[in-house]
């Protein structure tokens, strides 16, 4: 069985439309339909009183009812015309006729017991009478009572034949039939056309959405200059788009680079190999190859970890190890250890004023930061260049600043220094390291809720700025 949440928006809308408009339309039709019989009926039976008063009246002014032998002739002179439409009957207490009009034809009305006897008792009863072959009567039964209410009335019964009546109910009712339905029918009709062409635009969007895939990111959604909610869904829609383009891009980016990084000392690898075995060599020089194929090795297993390290921290899954650390003894402790690199290439490694302060964070994670951020100082730095590592305080975070008086960094560089395997200086890249130090440090301050911030420009040394928040700050 089709379900309604199956069927397409558009016919589920027109068929709710429909459902309520028929609804309101059938209670709505009722109820004009009930108040016409109502006030119709109404009017009937004031007519049907007035003419049974005006017998009862000239019944008891006359009191000789043997007057009333021709009641016709009766309303004709009451009245000043002939009743025209109206049967007419008067009986005593125990049902017997004792006039009627000429139309009856010597028939009687039957109205019922419980009707005839609550008319003895006093009551004007209204009756609709209903015989098989014949039209039905609306019958008035109006009891006559003496002055002294002593004996039983004589009743007085006038009725109409309701022929006009249920014609006229029946036109009516096929009037508002008709009526219904063709409001129904256009509406339906109107609905389904509206909700069609409202919802023409989804249909586009999502054609086009089959057809994204990792090679088909060119495709944008056109659904014209929009305003409304269809509008606001198709830009989202393409920023979305274009979103997944670039994240594509990155990763297609990312592999390429990635496939190279690890290429060139497999090569080198592969080809020093394929040299060292033409001929045989002595120890010494075999020895000198598996130091440089160790070195080789040690670079690709960095590149690898560094690589690890990243993925995990894009999938979140790098957790850290948060706890008090002193920015003093984290200086210290990063300027020992880069102390001997900065020697071997003689650079002035040097360390200025270091705030006495503490911050919450992953003391090994900030310390590989801080690191990144020398090491790099000092490569990047010709021999007899100075590094010098310094703090400072700002509104709830510290600043740890790296200043070097090396290469710096060119202006058109500068914004891509922190992507994944950038160098500033493709030529020196073997030199320098994996590529992925940056990125590395990045994440890591702004899991840290901070940031680095940079300022260099070619040949005028770099500066580079770890803004942390202190413990307690603010921030
Ligand atoms: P690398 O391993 O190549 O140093 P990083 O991610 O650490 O990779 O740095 C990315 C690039 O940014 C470097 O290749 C270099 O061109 C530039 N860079 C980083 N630090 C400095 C600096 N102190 N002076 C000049 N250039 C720098």
């Amino acid at each position: 069985m089709i379900k309604l949440s199956d069927l397409p928006i558009r016919w589920r809308l027109t068929i709710l439309y429909g459902g309520i408009l028929s609804l309101v339309l059938v209670v709505f039709s009722a109820g004009v339909y009930v108040y016409f019989q109502n006030s119709l009926q109404r009017s009937i039976d004031a007519k049907l009183r007035s003419m049974a008063e005006v017998i009862s009246q000239s019944m008891t002014d006359a009191r000789d009812p043997s007057i009333f032998q021709n009641v016709e002739q009766l309303l004709e002179t009451r009245l000043g015309r002939k009743p025209k439409g109206k049967l007419i009957q008067i009986t005593d207490s125990s049902g017997r006729v004792r006039a009627q009009s000429n139309d009856l034809e010597g028939e009687s009305f039957n109205i019922s017991i419980t009707a005839f006897d609550r008319a003895k008792a006093g009551e004007i009863v209204y009756e609709t009478v209903e015989k098989p072959g014949h039209p039905r009567l609306r019958v008035i039964t109006l009891p006559i009572m003496d002055r002294t209410k002593t004996t039983s009335p004589s009743l007085v019964q006038v009725a109409t034949l309701l022929d006009d009546f249920d014609e006229t109910m029946e036109r009516l009712l096929i009037i508002l039939i008709i009526g219904a339905l063709t409001s129904v029918g256009v509406t339906i009709g109107a609905g389904y056309y509206m909700a069609k062409k409202a919802l023409k635009p989804v249909d586009k969007i999502r054609k086009t959405a089959v057809k994204i895939s990792s090679r088909n990111l060119e495709e944008y959604i056109d659904i014209g200059p929009r305003k409304d909610e269809l509008g606001k869904l198709a830009d989202t829609f393409n920023a979305m788009i274009s979103r997944l383009r670039d994240a594509f891009q990155r990763i297609n980016q990312f592999s390429i680079d990635v496939s190279h990084e690890l290429k060139t000392p497999l090569t080198i690898l592969k080809g020093s190999t394929d040299v060292a075995l033409r001929k045989e060599r002595d120890s010494h020089e075999y020895r000198s190859l598996l130091t440089s194929h160790l070195e080789e090795i040690d670079r690709m297993s960095q590149i690898i970890d560094d690589l690890l390290l990243l993925s995990k921290a894009d999938t979140g899954k790098m957790q850290l190890n948060i706890g008090d650390v002193d920015v003093r003894d984290l200086v210290l402790e990063v300027f020992m250890d880069m102390q001997i690199l900065a020697e071997k290439k003689n650079v002035d490694l040097i360390v200025g004023d270091v705030e006495d302060v503490k911050l919450k964070g992953d003391e090994l994670k900030l310390r590989r930061m801080l690191w990144n951020i020398v090491d790099n100082g000092i490569k990047y730095t010709q021999m007899g260049g100075k590094v010098e590592i310094s703090s400072t305080l700002e509104d709830g975070y510290v600043r740890i600043n790296v200043r070097d008086t090396g290469v710096g960094i060119a202006d058109e560089d500068i914004s891509y220094i922190f992507d994944r395997f950038y160098r500033a200086d493709r030529a020196r890249k073997r030199e320098s390291g994996t590529g992925l130090g940056l990125s590395i440090s990045k994440w890591i301050a702004e899991a840290h809720k901070g940031a680095i911030e940079v300022r260099s420009h070619a040949s005028s040394g770099s500066l580079f700025s770890l803004k942390l928040p202190l413990s307690g700050g603010d921030a």
